[in-house]
């Protein structure tokens, strides 16, 4: 009997799972993070999750699942930092995470960075220990910088350390087709050391529920046509254009409807925590539909599928999207979305099957495809229940994670480290605790 180990450090410098989501800073990657180590551990990988403290309260360890860690290290003030500001203690979380091994005589096998600056503490890491790197971006400066211009308030480094990740890292995780177009033709990265590989979604958190017990949970109507917004509320994500496409349903197409908007900083819509809500707010006054919206501020994820179900449909119209995971966690929930045809969700979305695409800022386009969807409730529960089918056939994280781990051994297995099986395992096998951490222990192998 021989015992096989992996040991992986995930860097997530801003992104906790522990975090609150919906908030300004707290989005997709935390929830990346965060399923991803859980069923990475289930395959057999032990995953440290490695994050900037935010809090003097917060323990260095906090065993968030089983086989899955919480690492604070100390870098920068302990307490709540904007991302755009966390650049110059980069140097700090690199020698945290030097001390963390050293005190503690750890070790990992791979490192897999999150967001760029993450990717710098990782070269910094590979360059002293020659542990082997792989880098899942999230989002890409370049493609803010197009989209956001003067608005953006990244770091300048940012642009130039992202071009020695794509240079540097061993692979790269493109989260859907333009992701991966941007690497290979805005970075010149080669397409060989990238693997596309989409994110997932917890199908037993996001599933289809009962709509008339859904209306009641979240107090809506049961009969009003029912629009829903699940995300940041940011300006990127261009809520103003809802509100835009609703005013033109109910106004100049006589067609009664409701929004519901769901995110913000705050469990109650706060336009001081939120200023983006506030923008909202005044611009839905002006359009004359204030009585037709509802924010709901931030809401847990565990609550979402009843936001999501009491929706006829979801809707997201982002001027730019990374991935995205609220289409698919609508999707998941048997709703139809309507996105904008942007980065991930061009992908997620199969236009006619499970939604419909919309150029972004285009309240007429989004106005059209509400109109043609809320009255034909055939068409909506076909599109529905195409699109659960195809979260579960494309977009589960369980799939993520076998996925994800065939890289890491394929990184593994180029840096020398001998196979933990060939390729992933699919033998029997059982997870024991040693020393803390889980490991697999594989019977009757070589
Ligand atoms: N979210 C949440 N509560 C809210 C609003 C959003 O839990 O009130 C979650 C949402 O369910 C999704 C994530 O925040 O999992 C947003 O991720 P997405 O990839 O859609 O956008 P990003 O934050 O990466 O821009």
């Amino acid at each position: 009997m021989y015992e096989y180990v992996r040991r992986i450090a995930f860097i997530s410098e801003h992104a906790s799972p522990a975090a609150s989501l919906g908030g300004e800073d707290a989005g997709g990657q935390n929830v990346y993070v965060d399923d991803l180590s859980r069923h990475l551990s289930r395959l057999g990988y032990a995953v440290d999750i490695f994050t900037r403290r935010t809090s003097p309260d917060q323990p260095v360890i906090l065993d968030w699942a089983p086989g899955v860690r919480i690492v604070h290290l100390d870098a920068g003030p302990p307490c709540p930092v904007a991302k755009d500001q966390l650049w110059c203690w980069m140097p700090e979380l690199r020698d945290a995470f030097l001390r963390f091994l050293a005190e503690r005589h750890a070790w990992y096998d791979l490192i897999h960075a999150h967001f760029w600056m993450s990717g710098w503490v990782a070269l910094e890491l590979k360059r002293r220990l020659g542990i082997p790197v792989v880098q899942t971006f999230h989002a890409l400066g370049q493609t803010k910088r197009r989209h956001q211009g003067e608005a953006d308030t990244s770091p300048p480094a940012r642009l130039a350390v992202e071009h020695a990740i794509v240079q540097q890292a061993d692979r790269l995780i493109a989260q859907c087709p333009a992701e991966r177009q941007e690497l290979i033709h805005g970075y010149g990265a080669s397409s060989k050391r990238i693997t596309m590989l989409p994110a997932g979604v917890d199908t037993e958190l996001f599933h289809p529920v009962d709509q008339a017990q859904a209306r009641l949970r979240v107090g809506l109507d049961p009969s009003e046509p029912v629009v829903v917004y699940v995300g940041r509320i940011l300006p990127r994500k261009d809520v103003r254009n809802v509100l835009r496409a609703v005013a033109l349903l109910v106004r100049r197409l006589g067609q009664p409807a409701r929004l519901l908007v769901v995110g913000g900083e705050t469990p109650e819509p706060d336009p001081q925590a939120t200023p983006e809500l506030g923008a909202l707010q005044r611009l839905a006054a002006e359009l004359g539909i204030i009585d037709r919206v509802i924010f709901t501020g931030r809401r847990p994820r565990s609550e979402l599928a009843w936001y999501y179900g009491a929706g006829d449909v979801a809707v997201t119209t982002p001027w730019y999207e990374p991935f995205g995971l609220t289409p698919l966690e609508a999707m998941a929930c048997g709703r139809p979305v309507i996105g904008s045809a942007v980065g991930g969700i061009s992908f997620t979305v199969q236009p006619g099957v499970t939604g419909f695409l919309v150029p972004p800022r285009d309240p007429e386009a989004l106005a059209w495809r509400l109109g043609q969807l809320l009255v034909e409730p055939n068409l909506r529960a076909r599109m529905g229940d195409a699109a659960r089918l195809r979260v579960e056939r494309e977009f589960t994280w369980e799939r993520a994670a076998r996925q994800t781990a065939l890289v890491y051994e394929q990184v593994l297995a180029e840096a020398g480290t001998p196979p933990l099986t060939p390729g992933v395992d699919e033998r029997p096998h059982r997870l024991s605790k040693v020393h803390g951490l889980h490991r697999r222990v594989v019977h009757g192998v070589g």
